[in-house]
């Protein structure tokens, strides 16, 4: 069975970044890449506030940089899910899909966060026939079209400025009546003619006999000025936050009431000896991929200190 000193989870920032500074402490340790490698910022644009870049870079790129860098010191990764760890015996046993078994001394989690969807059967019955989470992987179907983002934040205001320069039409779906975004990123989507926002505003359902052809929404909802009306739209595109992908702890590690793990003090340390966490997983808060290869390197030397 293979063993490794570090089990590093998850290939965003921080997994690398752990990676990268294990390495260069001559520790020996084995990166499980996941399904979406690289993670989330492979399906973003250009990053433009990952200092180093002047002109900004691609997301893909950043993260294939990022990996390279590490296998070029010398790590080693693999590619498969994780699904379950042992964490009551030492070392620790780590399952992977497809069965595979591998012991590591200590694990750094960093299994980052997965787009929230809001929970309506009609985001399954049109799961790819229209409905998506990531404007970027899918906004090129959506030429000459009309779609609708939803959420108010950051990332809905950003996914609804990349979708007008494709679409005819934008919708901006907000159940509030303002913006949660940064002030630039408002003012850009307020600015911008082909964004329409409808505040106060929720999605009760979809429609469509070939994939979506429309949303049923309801504004003010609950109140005497509660209203239902339709729009016809070819998209319909979720950007209401993330959830913290922990489920495979299968319970064994402290999370917060939103699911992200919770760190014990100030290093990244979990409330389970040896096990250490890093990025997204970890952070409700900043969720930045600076941020997060921060952690990764805070993540590697917390690991290095316990292991002498
Ligand atoms: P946020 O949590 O900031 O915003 C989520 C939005 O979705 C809110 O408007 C929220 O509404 C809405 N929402 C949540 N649940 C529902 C629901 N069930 N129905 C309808 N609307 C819902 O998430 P983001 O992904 O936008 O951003 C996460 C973090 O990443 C933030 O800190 C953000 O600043 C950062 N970020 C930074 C970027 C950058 O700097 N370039 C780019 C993208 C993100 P409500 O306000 O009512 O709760």
């Amino acid at each position: 069975m293979t063993h490794t000193q570090c089990l590093i989870i998850g290939s965003g920032p921080a997994g690398y970044t752990a990676a990268i500074y294990l390495v260069r402490s001559a520790i020996d340790c084995l990166l499980i890449e996941g399904l979406q490698v690289g993670g989330q910022l492979t399906q973003t644009t250009t990053i433009e506030n990952f200092p180093g870049f002047p002109e900004g870079i691609d997301g893909f790129q950043l993260m294939e940089n990022m990996r390279q860098q590490a296998v070029n010191l010398g790590a080693k990764m693999k590619s498969g899910l994780v699904t379950g760890i042992d964490m009551s015996q030492r070392p620790f046993l780590v399952t992977l899909d497809g069965g595979e078994q591998l012991t590591a001394d200590t694990v750094i989690v960093a299994t980052g966060a997965t787009a929230k969807y809001l929970g309506l059967p009609d985001e399954t019955k049109y799961a790819g026939q229209g409905v998506s989470a990531c404007a970027t992987c899918d906004g090129f179907f959506y030429r000459k079209k009309i779609v609708a983002v939803v959420g108010g934040g950051d990332t809905a205001c950003e996914e609804a400025d990349y979708l007008s320069h494709l679409a005819n039409k934008v919708y901006l779906i907000v159940r509030k009546d303002y913006l949660r975004a940064s002030e630039a990123m408002q003012q850009r989507v307020k600015e911008n003619e082909k964004i329409e926002i409808l505040f106060n505003t929720n999605t009760v359902g979809l429609f469509g006999d070939n994939g979506v052809e429309g949303a049923h929404l309801v504004r003010f909802k609950g109140t005497d000025k509660e209203e239902l009306f339709d729009i016809a739209i070819d998209g319909f595109f979720l950007a209401i936050g993330h959830r913290p992908n922990t489920e495979f702890l299968g319970g064994q590690i402290d999370l917060d009431e939103q699911g992200y793990i919770k760190l014990t003090g100030h290093n990244t340390a979990t409330n389970v000896e040896g096990v250490f966490a890093a990025g997204d997983v970890a952070d409700p808060h900043y969720r930045q991929a600076i941020v997060a290869a921060a952690g990764g390197c805070r993540a590697a030397i917390d690991v290095k200190q316990f292991l002498s």
